[in-house]
């Protein structure tokens, strides 16, 4: 699709064309993968970060936020409780830190994991931006996946979100260096932002395009009271957001047919059944959420985030049922790799 034919279909409040895009999407998702949705655990494992953008309730200058981190051991339990239920791979996400520490804690923490899940689990990292030599003893450690939103493909309105020493072409170098080291990419941005346009969202996928990403997650832009955007975000419209993210997800699987789309827990803070329509929009992964319930609270990037007290265990078969009632299952005891990744492995 060309530059105009997204914006159009992005703006487009038909309800006629609207059906039409679905369906056009989820024939695409059916095509290559099945009614079978992939599965990863999302375990967020600190909310310590030294970044301060401007939409996120973590940012640092929250001084509200009670800090924590989750020792190795928490982490390697809830990954191996993931194992057990079958889900075949993990996220590990966090706020951003480059101290050695943290660095030699992840990479140990990921070596740990696959000791006890024999290997198999498939390690996706959400950490940041980092140096090449970080992201190498990270993949090293068997990370194989690593996701790391663009937050938009517009270098003027990435400037207005974040503060002046956070850097467009830095988390562009780091995307790119990602991509040489052999991790599966996966990029994003957040839908609906004080000041996007629907043109900056059509360029949006053609940056996922151009970029060649394995995987796409992205979501609705949510306000939270404690960050400095929030005040921009006075006419915030959640109908509005939660429609563009579904369009957003729809025109990127037909950009980028056999690539991994999540179907962010975002959606669902704006919808109960966000997720599963996202799916119907040709989503095919989901993430729930299996942080231990005591920390699960004091890592809200935004407001209204869902499940807070639900305990992991009974997502599962919650999952199974809402999926079930959109005639799609959950694939188990598989890692989902992104089939563009592989087919890309193959032709080189
Ligand atoms: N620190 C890492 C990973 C954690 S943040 C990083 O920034 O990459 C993960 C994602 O949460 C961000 O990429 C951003 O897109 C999303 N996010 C943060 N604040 C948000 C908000 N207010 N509404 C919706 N998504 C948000
Ligand atoms: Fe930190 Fe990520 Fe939030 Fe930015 S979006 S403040 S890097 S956790």
């Amino acid at each position: 699709m060309d530059r105009a034919s997204l914006i159009a279909a992005l703006r487009d409040e038909d309800p006629g064309k609207l059906k039409l895009l679905r369906r056009r999407a989820y024939e695409e998702k059916i095509r290559h993968f099945g009614s079978r949705v992939h599965l990863r655990g999302l375990i967020e494992f600190s909310n310590r970060c030294v970044k301060n953008c401007s939409y996120c309730g973590i940012r640092r200058d929250n001084a509200a936020v009670d800090r924590f981190t989750m020792t190795a051991n928490e982490i390697v339990e809830c990954a191996s409780d993931c194992y057990r239920r079958g889900y075949g791979s993990i996220v590990l996400q966090s706020g951003e830190r480059r101290d050695g520490d943290f660095v030699a804690f992840v990479e140990n923490t990921v070596r740990a994991v696959l000791q006890a899940c024999g290997g198999e689990l498939g390690v996706t990292l959400s950490c940041g931006e980092q140096s090449p030599d970080t992201y190498a003893r990270w993949r090293n450690a068997g990370a194989r996946r690593y996701l790391l939103r663009m937050e938009t493909s517009d270098p003027g309105l990435y400037a207005a979100l974040h503060p002046a020493d956070h850097s467009f072409e830095e988390r562009l170098r780091c995307l790119r260096e990602l991509k040489t080291l052999g991790y599966q990419v996966g990029t994003g941005v957040m839908i609906g932002l004080p000041g996007q346009t629907t043109a900056q969202l059509a360029d949006d996928i053609l940056f996922f395009q151009d970029l060649d990403v394995d995987m796409v997650g992205m979501g609705p832009y949510i306000p939270h009271g404690e960050t400095p955007l929030a005040a921009a975000a006075v006419d915030f419209d959640k109908n509005r957001n939660f429609l563009l993210g579904l369009k957003m997800i729809a025109l990127t699987r037909l950009a980028l047919p056999d690539i991994n789309i999540a179907a962010a827990t975002a959606l669902q803070a704006l919808d109960p059944v966000g997720r599963e329509k996202a799916v119907r929009f040709g989503a095919n992964i989901i993430m729930p959420n299996v942080t231990p319930t005591v920390h699960r609270q004091r890592y809200q990037l935004y407001e209204g985030k869902p499940c807070l007290t639900d305990e992991p265990d009974a997502c599962g078969s919650c999952l199974e049922a809402r999926l079930r009632a959109v005639g799609e299952r959950v694939a188990l005891n598989e890692r989902g790799d992104s089939p563009r990744f592989i087919q890309r492995q193959k032709n080189r």
